[in-house]
């Protein structure tokens, strides 16, 4: 039921359905109204005829039998009715002057019923001489008139179903097809440059015309301000574009400075290692990592023994040297896996991952004999220098969660390689604690040395 509703709402019922229909109503009514009056006249119609019939066949008949019924010729008017009576006149009835009966048609079985009654007189110039009764069979009158009818409705039917068809293409003509045309334009879409593509060809002097005016009118200006509309969206959009792409270049060009940035605030500009603010923060991450793996990790704090006799000698500028040299020489000399920072004037900080004190040992006695073995040619002069590193190892004599501590504990076991002759390594665990002065140091340590 809801689908059929639903059909119904979705089914389109246009001024061509509408006009139709009304047409369709409109010839209902007057074929209804129509029949109605034919009916109506064909029963005043069949009476008129009936009468006028029987009447004129009284008077023939009358007329016929006139001088018979005066010369008292029986016999005459016998022939006559019988003669007659072969015809729709099925009875007869003959009365002389005096109203006795002259002549009467037989009936096979007196039945009058289905006939109607005509008197007249019968008249010889002006003298009436005789009545006369007919009964006349009207079947074949109404039965006439009837296909007379049949026809007549029939005729009138075709000509209004005619006049029917007339109309409605006339109504399409003049009013359907001007309104196919406005509602086709009204509802076509626009094409790709967003312009209305065609006008509404009717130019008729009607509503419909001034319609189609209206909209073609309008249609104009709708384009032309929509294609100075897509001229300025062109221009501004070229603008965002361009001002977009400025945008990204300045936005790359920002990333790189910032990128630069970050790196010269980690980066020692003399000799392009990792700087002390970096140490610091990798000291503190490079801890936690090594608490949550459970890897080793051991820091070397290694300081060029008597650089400042090279500087006060050889210059500055020279003393520069010798660190760019030094840098070199360690990055070539660490593993790959391994960081290396300067943390101070002729001071670098190495961090070994997954080694404990014996690899560290191994790796900062590598460095100490790279650097010692390592001839420094500047100018004339080839310069000879040594190291002195210290070790610590988490965990290995040394604080496991103190960055602090580790580096503290470092530096006391370079301190102990200063002290002990340099060109030396000396892991933290080899200090003598006694020679410790540093505080909180020597409680990390005992702390550990309790665990
Ligand atoms: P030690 O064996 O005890 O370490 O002796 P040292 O002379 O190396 O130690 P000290 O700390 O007395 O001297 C370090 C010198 O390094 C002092 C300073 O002038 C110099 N120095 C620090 N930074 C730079 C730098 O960037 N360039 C140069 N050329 N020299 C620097
Ligand atoms: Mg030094
Ligand atoms: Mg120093």
């Amino acid at each position: 039921m809801a689908k059929i509703y639903t059909l119904f709402q979705n089914l389109r019922f246009g001024v061509r359905q509408r006009v139709a229909l009304t047409l369709l109503v409109g010839l209902l009514i007057s074929l209804t109204i129509n029949s109605w009056f034919s009916i109506q006249e064909s029963a005043r119609y069949t009476n008129e005829e009936i009468n006028r019939s029987g009447q004129l066949i009284s008077k023939i008949i009358s007329h016929s039998i006139a001088n018979s019924v005066v010369g008292y010729d029986y016999h005459g008017i016998q022939l006559f009715i019988d003669e007659a009576t072969k015809s729709d006149v099925q009875y007869i009835k003959v009365l002389n002057a005096k109203g006795n009966t002259m002549a009467e048609t037989e009936l096979a079985n007196k039945d009058l019923t289905g006939l109607q009654f005509f008197n007249a007189s019968i008249n010889i110039e002006d003298n009436t001489v005789g009545h006369l009764t007919i009964g006349l069979n009207t079947d074949a009158i109404i039965a006439t008139i009837d296909a007379q009818k049949k026809s007549l409705v029939i005729r009138e039917a075709a000509v209004i179903v005619f006049i029917l068809l007339i109309e409605l293409l006339a109504l399409s003509i003049l009013i359907i097809r001007p309104l196919s045309l406005i509602s086709v334009a009204l509802s076509q879409q626009t094409n790709n440059q967003g312009v209305l593509p065609r006008e509404i060809e009717l130019n008729s002097q009607d509503e419909f015309g001034d319609i189609a005016r209206k909209f073609n009118a309008l249609r104009t200006q709708l384009n032309t301000a929509h294609q100075a509309l897509q001229g300025k969206v062109n221009v501004a959009d070229k603008k965002l574009r361009m001002a977009n792409e400025k945008l990204l270049r300045n936005s790359q060009k920002l990333e790189e400075t910032n990128r630069e940035l970050v790196n010269q605030a980690v980066t020692d500009p003399l000799t392009g290692l990792f700087n002390r603010r970096k140490f610091q923060s990798l000291i503190k991450s490079s801890i936690e990592s090594v608490e949550q793996s459970n890897e080793s990790l051991s820091l070397l704090v290694a300081d060029v023994d008597y650089f400042k006799k090279i500087n006060d000698k050889y210059g500055h500028d020279v003393g520069d040297k010798v660190l760019q040299e030094i840098a070199i020489r360690l990055t070539e000399g660490i593993r790959k896996s391994d960081i290396i920072c300067r943390i101070g004037g002729e001071e670098f900080a190495i961090f070994c991952y997954q080694a404990g004190s014996q690899d560290a040992y191994n790796i900062a006695e590598k460095l100490r004999l790279l650097i010692e073995t390592t001839e420094i040619k500047i100018n004339d002069n080839t310069l000879k220098i040594t190291m002195s590193i210290g070790i610590a190892t988490p965990g290995v004599g040394a604080a496991l969660h103190c960055p602090d501590c580790l580096y503290r504990q470092a530096d006391i076991a370079l301190y102990s390689s200063k002290s002990t002759g340099r060109n030396r390594v000396t892991h933290f665990h080899e200090v003598d604690l006694d020679d410790i002065e540093d505080l909180d140091v020597k409680l990390n340590m005992d702390e550990q040395h309790r665990a």
